[in-house]
Parts: structure tokens; C-alpha cells; sequence
């Protein structure tokens, strides 16, 4: 109760919570990881200062580690979902709370569990059974749309309830929707809503103000300890194939700088000196060299300024010299090969001469290090292309030789509502990670490659659908019954093993490129382009395998 009550007290709000009405929704709030983790996102914060700031909620926080006071006969209890395997979580916080873990064996007396966040809006499928209705997209005006239809009906039966919240744009109420297969193990045949009153699509709902996100809350307790947050951008206008973070998420949409970005900061920073600017591509603010002119201000001298990302044909000297003044040491870019031919496929308009240039600029900005970023597994990449790798960053090491280079590296995960939600992961992806860890060894270079066998798991979450279910809940309690928090990928064949003739095997999510003409899991819910349009956008990739001159952008 001492660590709670101090977490709190230390806790410098940026918003005034509201007062509840007196018969205020009661509505729990929960994080699935621990304070620390939870605090530290921004969507997590967002929603919950948009939910605190409502008269007519009363709403309560909730982590692994600690809550607030929870409030009686609680109505909704929703959940922040950003990483897959933070599942588990959500399963213990529901056991916590006395409420049942799937949607069908809850009754009158249980509270409505809804979810929204990254992972659900990605595919919310292998987690369906467990969630009542699920928010696809952004929550500014979805939230507010829901509490509304919500009231409506606030004492109405269950299904009623349900119905209504199906009509709000955006909202998903997985159990009003009837999947078929061909048979138990086969594709999926046909994906229907079960009465005429439901939609047939859901659309996941995009924000059109101008002012994004800030952190409504810093403290020293997150995982970046007393860091104020600003969303400079969202999505990305890149639209590299396999990228989640830009085609989840169009239209791309900066900011606006004096109506959003410069209060907010000016605000965060009358309680902290740290701040953190966020965004897919940052320096792709049409504005940022003014954003950057204002933060170069005498005002702003102690202020320590970290970017989450940058492009790496944007990394100016300038742009490094005021991080380096401004107490970054290091940057983060994302090139993701070495290989021209392959970055055309991966639709990453960006050359080697323009990645020797960045380094350039690091080490004359006075940066002490930079972090690049890629990905093995590509579809169609082959061995020259992991050579083209080894030999950009040789390149680059003997072009800034007193900067400390690190390459982090994963494995090419196919994602929903991207242009290779089709492409399977390629099995020889952990020995292309290991030769280049054995080979960048040589060059002294740091090498940080993701856990292959974590990639798998993603993408077999990432592709998955409701049968998968029973997998994650078997493999769930295998890690409970050991003690762990997360379960394993043995433990994942283990569940397959044991649900096989009930469940296609992990190989079929996972490896296997689909048909264009298969239905897939997410195939009711629609993003910002159509399925035809992420298929043209398919084939414009692989007309590019045989190498040729650079395509003209999409
Ligand atoms: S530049 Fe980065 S954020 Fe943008 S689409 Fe490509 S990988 Fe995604």
C-alpha cells in the first residue's frame, strides 16, 4: 500500500481529472504489464486522460503491479493492448477480477470487457473469444462515440447492449460475427455477421484533428523516467511493404506546430527538462526544421531531447549536433538491408550514398554513436543481399570511425493490412542471423539481433485466427504451471501438439504464403486502403525481385 500511495504522489499531472456525477460509469482501465511499462505509453495515458476528464465516467487504473482504488459494480473494464504476449496479463487481470476469461460465459452480472490498442486493431482475431467489443483505431473519437451508445442502453440486457455498441463505427463485437471452414484444420470459408442488424464491416475509425497525443502525465516511476511525450507525427507516408506502423495507420498526419506541438511542450516542460518527440518518421514533418529552429532556443538549453526515429536521408548534421547538445548521444535509423535491389522490393526509397552521408553527419554533429536498424528474411532475399549488408556497414564504419556503430536486427514478420500479410516467415532467417553476427563480429561491429524463435511467435499471433485461440490459452496455462509470465514457442508446439486435428499447424500460419484469393482472418475489418489496393501494392514488391532500376513510388 506504501509503494502504491508514493507512486501516486509522485505522479505530476497535465490535466485536471474530473469530479464523477454521482451514477458516473464505473470503468477499470487496465494496462496489461506493470506500472512502469504502462505509464510509459503514450496511447495509454491518452485514453486515460481523455476517460478521467469525463464527468460521467468514474474510471480506475489498473497494472500487474498496482491499482487504484477500485470502484463497485464496475460496468467496463478495458484494456490498453500494444504486445502480443502481454496476453497473459489480460487473462490474470480478468481471473483478479472475477470475470470469466471468455465473452460467451459471462453473464448480466459481469462487466462488458472491451480492448483497443496496436495489437487488436492489427488482428484482433486470435483474441476474439475473450474481449466483448473491441475499438479498431483511433480512440479520440471513438471513445467518446462509445460512452455515448453505451448510455443508451447502460441497463438494457447483455446481447442488447452489444447490438447497440456493434452500430458505433469502429467498434467490433466479435461474438456477432460467424466464422467458417472448409474443415477443422483447413482455410477459412466464409466470415458473416450473424443477424441483418449487424454491419457487415467494420471500419477502423481514423482522428482527423490536428493536435495528436501528449503525455498527460510524467513521472519518475515510467520506464523512461520523468520523460514528456509529444506525437509530432502520425503513420508513416513511406509505406515500406511490410510496415505495420504506416499502413495501420494512414493517412500520415503531422501535428500542427503552433496549435498542438508548441504548447504541449512548452507545458510538459514546466514539470521535467526530458523530451521525448514520437512519431513513425519524425523528420517527415512538413514543418520540422521550424520545430527544430524553436527547440535550438537559449530556453530550451537544458532540455534533453530524444527522437524516437528518424529517416535516415533526414539525419542532417544540424539535426545531429543539436541532439548532441541536447544530451543524446546515439541515434536510431532504419535502413533494413544493405542491398539497393532489396530495398526497392521493401519500397524503402533511400541509397547507400545517402546512408554513408547520415553517418557522416553523426560524427560531425558530434553524435557518439548510431544504431541502424534491419531485417532478415526479406521475401526474396538472397545470400548477395546479406553480403550488400556486411559490405555497407563495412563501408560505413571506415566513413565515421570514430562513431560506435550497432546493427539491430530482426526477422521479417508478415503483419495484417500490409502488402506481405501474404508472405510467409522464411525458415533459413536464423542462420542469415547468425552469419551476420559471426561477420560483423570481424568488423567490430555491435551486433543486436531479435530472438528468432520470439519472431515466430509474433507471427504466428500476427496471422492468426479464432482457433488459435485455444493454442494461446493451453500454452498460457503450460507457462503458469512453470512459473513463468511469458509462454515459450516449445510451449506453443506443445499446445499444437496436443489441439492437433482441432487447430491447421503452426507451419500454416506461420511459413506458409497464402493465396491472395484465401480469406483471411481479418478480411471483415477494413482499413484505410482496400484488400485490392494492398494487393496491387503486392505485386508492384515482387515485380522488383529481379532487380531493375528504381521504381517510381506507390
Ligand atoms: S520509413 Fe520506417 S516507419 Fe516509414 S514505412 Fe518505412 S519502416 Fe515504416
Amino acid at each position: 500500500m506504501g509503494l502504491q500511495h508514493s507512486v501516486w504522489q509522485a505522479e505530476k499531472l497535465l490535466f485536471k481529472p474530473c469530479t464523477p456525477d454521482h451514477d458516473a460509469i464505473p470503468i477499470i482501465y487496465a494496462f496489461p504489464n506493470t506500472y512502469a511499462v504502462g505509464i510509459t505509453s503514450l496511447g495509454y495515458q491518452h485514453i486515460w486522460a481523455n476517460l478521467a476528464s469525463r464527468p460521467e465516467v468514474n474510471v480506475c487504473r489498473w497494472f500487474t503491479d498496482l491499482h487504484e482504488p477500485l470502484p463497485p459494480e464496475v460496468e467496463l473494464v478495458g484494456f490498453s493492448f500494444s504486445w502480443e504476449l502481454d496476453y497473459g496479463n489480460i487473462l490474470q487481470a480478468l481471473s483478479a477480477l472475477a470475470v470469466p476469461h471468455r465473452s460467451s460465459d459471462r453473464t448480466s452480472s459481469h462487466p462488458l470487457v472491451f480492448g483497443g490498442g496496436a495489437v487488436l486493431t492489427a488482428n484482433p482475431e486470435p483474441f476474439a473469444d475473450w474481449f466483448d467489443f473491441i475499438l479498431l483505431g483511433d480512440g479520440e473519437d471513438l471513445l467518446g462515440n462509445v460512452l455515448c451508445a453505451y448510455q443508451t442502453v447502460r441497463y438494457a440486457p447483455r446481447h442488447e447492449k452489444l447490438l447497440a455498441l456493434a452500430q458505433v463505427s469502429g467498434v467490433y463485437v466479435p461474438s456477432l460475427f460467424c466464422v467458417t471452414y472448409a474443415d477443422a484444420t483447413g482455410n477459412i470459408q466464409s466470415i458473416t455477421p450473424v443477424s441483418a442488424e449487424v454491419p457487415a464491416t467494420v471500419q477502423k475509425q481514423t482522428y482527423k484533428g490536428n493536435v495528436l497525443s501528449h503525455s498527460s502525465v510524467v513521472t519518475p516511476h515510467a520506464a523512461w523516467s520523468d520523460i514528456f511525450m509529444v506525437e509530432v507525427v502520425r503513420s508513416c507516408p513511406e509505406m515500406c511493404r511490410f510496415c505495420l506502423a504506416s499502413y495501420l495507420t494512414l493517412p500520415f498526419r503531422p501535428a500542427d506546430l503552433e496549435a498542438g506541438l508548441m504548447p504541449a511542450i512548452r507545458q510538459g516542460l514546466t514539470v521535467t527538462n526530458r523530451l521525448g518527440l514520437l512519431g513513425a518518421s519524425i523528420t517527415q514533418h512538413p514543418e520540422f526544421e521550424s520545430l527544430l529552429d524553436w527547440l535550438d532556443q537559449p530556453a530550451f538549453d537544458s532540455v534533453r531531447l530524444s527522437l524516437a526515429s528518424v529517416r535516415t536521408n533526414t539525419l542532417t548534421q544540424r539535426l545531429c549536433s543539436i541532439l548532441a547538445r541536447h544530451d543524446s548521444r546515439s541515434v536510431t535509423v532504419a535502413v533494413e538491408s544493405g542491398s539497393e535491389r532489396l530495398r526497392q522490393i521493401i519500397n524503402k526509397k533511400l541509397s547507400n550514398a545517402e546512408i554513408y552521408q547520415a553517418i557522416a553527419n553523426a560524427q560531425a554533429g558530434g553524435l557518439q554513436g548510431i544504431k541502424f536498424y534491419g531485417m532478415v528474411g526479406v521475401p526474396y532475399e538472397t545470400d548477395a543481399d546479406l553480403a550488400d549488408t556486411v559490405e555497407m556497414l563495412r563501408t560505413a564504419k571506415k566513413t565515421a570511425p570514430k562513431l560506435k556503430i550497432a546493427f539491430g536486427c530482426s526477422t521479417f514478420v508478415p503483419k495484417a493490412h500490409t502488402p506481405w500479410q501474404w508472405q510467409g516467415v522464411s525458415p533459413s532467417a536464423e542462420k542469415k542471423l547468425q552469419l551476420l553476427q559471426k561477420q560483423l563480429g570481424k568488423l567490430g561491429i555491435e551486433f543486436r539481433p531479435e530472438n528468432y524463435r520470439d519472431s515466430v511467435v509474433q507471427a504466428l499471433i500476427s496471422r492468426g485466427d479464432r482457433r488459435l485461440n485455444a493454442v494461446l490459452t493451453l500454452a498460457y496455462n503450460y507457462a503458469q504451471a512453470e512459473g513463468k509470465t511469458e509462454p515459450s514457442l516449445g510451449m506453443f508446439k506443445r499446445a499444437f501438439k496436443e489441439l492437433a486435428q482441432t487447430v491447421p499447424p503452426l507451419d500454416w500460419y506461420v511459413f506458409r504464403t497464402w493465396d491472395t484469393t484465401e480469406v483471411l482472418p481479418w478480411a471483415h475489418l477494413r482499413t484505410a486502403l482496400s484488400p485490392e489496393l494492398l494487393q496491387k501494392h503486392h505485386q508492384i514488391a515482387f515485380s522488383y525481385s529481379d532487380s531493375v532500376p528504381l521504381p517510381p513510388a506507390v
